[in-house]
């Protein structure tokens, strides 16, 4: 079987201007005369490692002879190779399969950090429009539905194409949402509440009292419960939550739980990306588990 190289550059760690460049002076394929490990730039300063692929035999030599642990790679069935869904660059991490949403059903989505469970829902909501690996020339919406031709995804694709379906995220990073809007909690789920049933949902999850504070005075697991209260208020066809249990304590994760699983039995899809392995045992029907190598 045939194989390709994903070599990944961490450019926070790759420092050019500190190092000996040992991975270009090592890599037999340059003491060859090739090119296969080169510089962006011949600005130290803000150069970091470029791999060809395409020449790269897997070897591993510059991996270990790096003295920041700045490259990985892995080698991979060609075929694999072939099936890219999203790459954010050169040399960066990749996507080779999508989870399928289904209807009445909370989907887990279970795997390292790194792994790309983010980069999925994001894709999925609409967030990020998988380019296929072809990260410097973005395939058509025509393109990506043509891709997923022959499989539950094709349907998928068309409808978020032509805005057809409604999607609701929780986001990860709830601790950015002080920043995004001013004021206080009460105004923001009202604002969001597309469906009349924030009241409900607020009791449920314990957060009567901290109605009236202002954003940025709710701890995060009250900033964690709000999100979530207000991805389940908005009126969608399909819900993704992003860790939606962190800074939460056992009985909050428990009713935060509750209240996503209810949705299923609504009717509405649901997908959920989660560290907390007994939470997700709890609230999905069935879990995904995403293999391969953190950030690659
Ligand atoms: S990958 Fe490592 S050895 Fe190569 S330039 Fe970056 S820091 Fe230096
Ligand atoms: S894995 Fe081997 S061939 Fe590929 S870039 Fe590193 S040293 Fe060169």
């Amino acid at each position: 079987m045939s194989t390709h190289r994903i070599a990944v550059i961490d450019k926070e760690l790759c420092k050019p201007r500190k190092c000996n460049l040992e991975c270009i002076t090592f890599c037999p394929l340059n003491k060859s005369g090739e090119k296969c490990i080169t510089l962006s730039s011949d600005d130290l300063s803000k150069a970091v490692a470029v791999i060809d692929e395409d020449i790269c035999n897997g070897c591993g030599i510059c991996v270990k002879k790096c003295p920041y642990e700045a490259i990985s790679i892995v080698n991979l069935a060609q075929e694999w190779s072939e099936k890219k869904i999203h790459q954010y660059g050169p040399n960066s991490f990749r996507l080779y399969n999508l989870p399928i949403p289904k209807k009445e059903t909370v989907i887990g989505l279970l795997g390292r950090n790194g792994m790309g469970k983010s980069t999925i829902l994001n894709i999925l909501s609409g967030i990020i429009k998988p380019n296929l690996g072809r990260y410097d020339n973005e395939p058509s919406w025509e393109e990506i539905i043509e891709y997923f031709h022959g499989s539950e995804m094709k349907s998928y694709f068309e409808k978020l194409a032509d805005n057809s379906i409604k999607v609701s995220i929780k986001p990860q990073m709830v601790n950015l949402i002080p920043k995004a809007f001013k004021g206080i909690a009460r105004d923001l789920i009202n604002k969001y509440d597309e469906r009349g049933i924030a009241d409900d949902i607020v009791k449920r999850l314990g957060l009567e009292n901290s109605l009236d504070k202002s954003l940025d005075e709710l701890s995060g697991g009250e900033l964690q419960r709000f999100a979530v209260a207000i991805a389940v208020s908005k009126d969608a066809d399909f819900y993704f939550f992003d860790e939606p249990s962190s800074y939460n304590d056992v009985y909050q994760r428990l009713e935060v739980a509750k209240v996503i699983h209810s949705l299923a039995k609504e009717g509405k899809s649901v997908m959920v990306v989660e560290h907390d392995v007994a939470l997700l045992d709890y609230l999905s029907d069935y879990v995904y588990i995403l293999y391969g190598q953190p950030g690659v």
